[in-house]
């Protein structure tokens, strides 16, 4: 039998458990694996001063030094990859080999953020003589970052990496439902000899702990993933202080699938990846506008695809498909398939709970779905493709923009033309072109629109986690 961790807080360099606790439930049978502890105002205020000496610490440690505690925390990671993998597996539900592939990207998130800490470069601004204006980039202070349940291990990865990086110490309020990713993030940095402080991990009750953090003076950075309307909310806090935001909110992302194109590949590789992490991923191929000249093709594919992805429990080899996370996904994915029945859509596979126990949901693709449908406009963030025609690019375009997000977008052409179209007018932080991957370490990943603000990765990643400040000094000519 497969044992899951004991998680606790983590403060000042040293663990602790509260009298207080939540359970942690494998969704793929609906047992208690765990307990996770509740923080309380005295963990949060311990929690705030640790971060606050630790900023002090951290922000004058030198950039290589710092970078090579993150890569020795992350070569700790890869080196405990199964280990972790299996955790995430028991608490979330995925494949284990998509959970160990999940440790590998987390790592990698690591890696480069701690190159660019290296490269935190600002400038000098011509002048005439006896004057120097120089612009210097500063660790912003203590961030206050808030992780989701989805990626378990990558998701306050990318987080710790960038405040870490940045020469920033970080409060992670990690996912209550799957601590495991964050706790052994933890342990790794622990190891790896982090000064107490600049890293503090807690648990608790989300809206008690983001209301406590976020009016706190010591905070200088609220960091977020997860939903748009949560993200909203947290923003709304944050303003109060006028302290900033970096938001990485919920996307609903369109696939523009042109006449030209492989057909057959491109279903096949859409059918993977809008099943992949049980479609609760906000990048996920959601809302696919298809030409007419090839849509009976495309669906049929789509359809096969999905219908053969193997569910189970996540464990067991061969498995490609995990349960829901949680019943409030199960609950609200069935909900909104009903409705978009009701409103015409017409299931071609899928469309159901799998069994009583654990939250199976089948690998569903919907056709033909009207504008009204809820489903056009909410994301489902789970393993539902909804497959529309259409007459052509521009009307393809103008449906994919026509919700709130902006996060992913994707388009199968090899016409350079369409290319070109896409790029101008396509709403979207990050449009992939043939490809369903949206975001590497090395790439900037993020939103317009409700999709949120800032960005993750890349040489952008940094930024927020960073002050600009502008020296002017004068200097006597002698
Ligand atoms: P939710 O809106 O209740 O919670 C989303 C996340 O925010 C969770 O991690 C939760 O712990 C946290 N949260 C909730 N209220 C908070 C508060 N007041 N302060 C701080 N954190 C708070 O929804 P859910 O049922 O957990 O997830 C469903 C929706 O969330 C999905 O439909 C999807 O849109 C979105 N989501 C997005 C991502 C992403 O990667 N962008 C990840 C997970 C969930």
């Amino acid at each position: 039998m497969t044992t899951y961790l004991e998680p606790g807080l983590y403060i000042n360099g040293a663990w602790r458990t509260t009298g207080a606790d939540l359970p942690v439930v494998d969704p793929a049978t609906e047992a208690v694996i765990g307990r996770v502890p509740i923080a309380g105002p005295v963990d949060l205020d311990d929690a705030l001063a640790a971060a606050a000496s630790g900023f002090e610490v951290w922000r004058r440690t030198p950039p290589r030094d710092r970078a090579d505690l993150i890569c020795s925390a992350a070569a700790l990671l890869r080196s405990r990859r199964d280990e972790i993998a299996r955790s995430i597996t028991l608490e979330h539900g995925k494949p284990f080999t998509q959970a160990q592939d999940e440790v590998i990207r987390g790592a990698e998130f690591f890696e480069w953020d701690a190159g660019e800490a290296m490269r935190t470069y600002g400038r000098v601004i011509p002048s005439g003589p006896g004057v120097r204006h120089v612009v210097h980039h500063q660790p912003i202070g203590p961030v206050a970052a808030f992780s989701p349940w989805n990626f378990p291990l990558s998701q306050p990865a990318r987080k710790v990496a960038g405040a870490l990086a940045s020469g920033c110490s970080i409060i992670l309020k990690a996912a209550e439902e799957t601590p495991a990713g964050a706790v052994h993030i933890v342990r790794a940095f622990h190891d790896a000899g982090l000064p107490p402080g600049v890293l503090n991990l807690i648990f608790g009750i989300p809206a008690d702990i983001s209301e406590h953090l976020i009016a706190s003076e010591v905070i200088r950075l609220v960091a977020f993933t997860g939903s748009t309307s949560v993200g909203r909310h947290l923003t709304g806090l944050a303003s109060d202080h006028m302290t900033p935001v970096l938001m990485e909110l919920g996307g609903h992302a369109p696939v523009i699938v042109c006449e030209d194109t492989d057909v057959e590949a491109a279903a096949a590789s859409s059918a993977i990846r809008s099943m992949r992490n049980a479609g609760q991923v906000c990048t996920s191929p959601t809302r696919f506008f298809v030409h007419q000249a090839v849509y009976e093709q495309f669906l049929d594919g789509i359809t096969r695809g999905s219908a053969a992805t193997v569910v189970g429990v996540g464990m067991e080899p061969g498995v490609e498909m995990g349960p829901l996370a949680n019943d409030r996904r199960l609950a609200s994915v069935a909900e909104l398939v009903a409705d978009a029945c009701d409103a015409g859509g017409v299931l071609t596979t899928g469309g159901h709970r799998i069994g009583e126990a654990g939250y199976f949901y089948e690998p569903t693709v919907l056709a033909d779905v009207g504008d009204h449908a809820r489903i056009m406009r909410e994301e489902p963030f789970g393993p539902v493709a909804i497959v529309n025609p259409v007459d052509s690019l521009d009307t393809a375009i103008e449906r994919a923009n026509a919700v709130p997000f902006g996060l992913a977008a994707f388009g199968f052409t090899n016409r350079a033309d369409y290319v070109d179209r896409m790029i101008d007018r396509v709403e979207a932080g990050n449009l992939s072109i043939n490809t369903l991957e949206a975001s590497l370490p090395e790439t900037p990943f993020g939103g317009m629109k409700s999709s949120g603000y800032g960005r993750e990765g890349g040489t952008e990643g940094l930024h927020h986690y960073l002050s600009v400040k502008n020296v002017s000094h004068s200097i006597p000519i002698v």
